[in-house]
């Protein structure tokens, strides 16, 4: 039996006062946005940030996205708010851009694991954007899942992730139907002389250097354990051992599934999912596929990874990433 949080759907007013109340108060509250559900907790609120990684079981060690409703939020809380974030921020919110800069001191120590700098992010999904506003605070909020599993793009996937979450700690979850994009934010670094992506995510790095001019890859720099956390090298990962086969050469035994994209499963007695042709469908299906193949218990989910593409950084990162044992 479901004993978690309730969920609640659309973009009903009295919900929202009711969730930005639960905010205000220090509890938590699960959200949509555009790239997958967050938990979201006052993020000048040190006590109620601590909840977050309790539910979540992250280590500390891992700073948080910031959400905020407008460029002037972002603003406020940054101690510099340099001509690029301008620029960027412009170009591309709300939408799936992290934009890491200096902080402001209002912003607890542990929202960004102790680091100098914060990332912000304005969310392009009508829901998140109302909650934050009634709240009156920006939303400290990671994915609405726990530490290195799947994040979700669906209220449900909430819902069982957070199952054994106390209703003390989690208010409600908002139900604003599945993620339209489906994999996280990119998340870009402008607080040294040039522009830093520290993990690959909705918006392509060639749309961020139409703005930013040449982005270095985070590989290219210094990657300390509190740079860039998304970067665990295990993450994202579904509970069901994840492959990622040349030429459709699928483990020989068990009964597992194929996310095909080009090419075909050299066995035939595996089940075949194929996967969108297209990178910004496939990355909206992406964890949907993998929540699905948990769920009916396969032996192994196996992986025809899509080609090494500009437009498929991200959701190749993230396939890496799933397939790390
Ligand atoms: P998530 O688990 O999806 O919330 O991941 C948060 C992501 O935000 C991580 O991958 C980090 O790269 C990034 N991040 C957040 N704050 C910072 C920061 N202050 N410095 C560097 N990266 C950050
Ligand atoms: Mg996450």
């Amino acid at each position: 039996m479901f004993s978690g949080p309730s969920v609640f759907s659309g973009l009903d007013p009295s919900l929202i006062e009711r969730a930005a109340t639960f905010i205000r108060s220090g509890r938590l509250v699960a959200f949509p946005t555009e790239t997958v559900y967050g938990l979201g907790a006052n993020a000048l609120d040190a006590e109620a940030v601590a909840r977050i990684y309790s539910v979540k079981g992250r280590p500390p060690s891992s700073p948080l996205i910031v959400h905020v409703a407008s460029i002037e939020m972002a603003e406020s809380l940054a101690a510099e708010w340099p001509p690029l974030a301008d620029r960027l921020a412009q170009k591309f919110w709300p939408g799936p851009l992290t934009l890491v800069v200096k902080k402001q001191a209002a912003i607890p120590a542990i929202v960004t694991a102790n680091l100098a700098t914060v990332g912000l992010r304005m969310p392009a999904h009508p829901i998140a954007l109302a909650l934050i506003q009634a709240a009156g605070v920006p939303l400290a909020a990671p994915s609405a899942n726990r530490f290195t599993e799947l994040s979700p793009t669906t209220a449900d996937h909430v819902r069982r992730s957070l199952a054994s979450s106390s209703s003390s700690e989690v208010g409600l979850i908002l139900d604003g139907g599945p993620c339209q994009v489906g994999i996280e934010s990119t998340v870009l670094s402008i607080v040294g002389p040039g522009a830093v992506l520290l993990r690959p995510g909705g918006i392509s790095r060639s749309e961020l250097e139409s703005v930013a001019g040449p982005v270095a890859a985070a590989q290219e720099v210094q990657a300390g354990p509190h740079l860039a956390p998304g970067m665990h090298p295990r993450h994202y990962s579904p509970r069901t051992s994840l492959y990622l086969p040349e030429n459709g050469n699928v483990p020989e035994r068990g009964h597992g599934i194929y996310l095909q994209y080009r090419c075909p499963a050299h066995r035939a007695d595996v089940a075949i999912r194929q996967m969108p042709l297209s990178a910004v469908e496939y990355a909206a299906a992406l964890y949907d596929a993998l929540h699905q193949a948990d769920e009916e218990n396969y032996d192994w989910i196996a992986v025809d990874l899509p080609p090494d593409g500009a437009e498929w950084e991200a959701v190749r990162d993230r396939l890496k990433r799933a397939a790390t044992k």
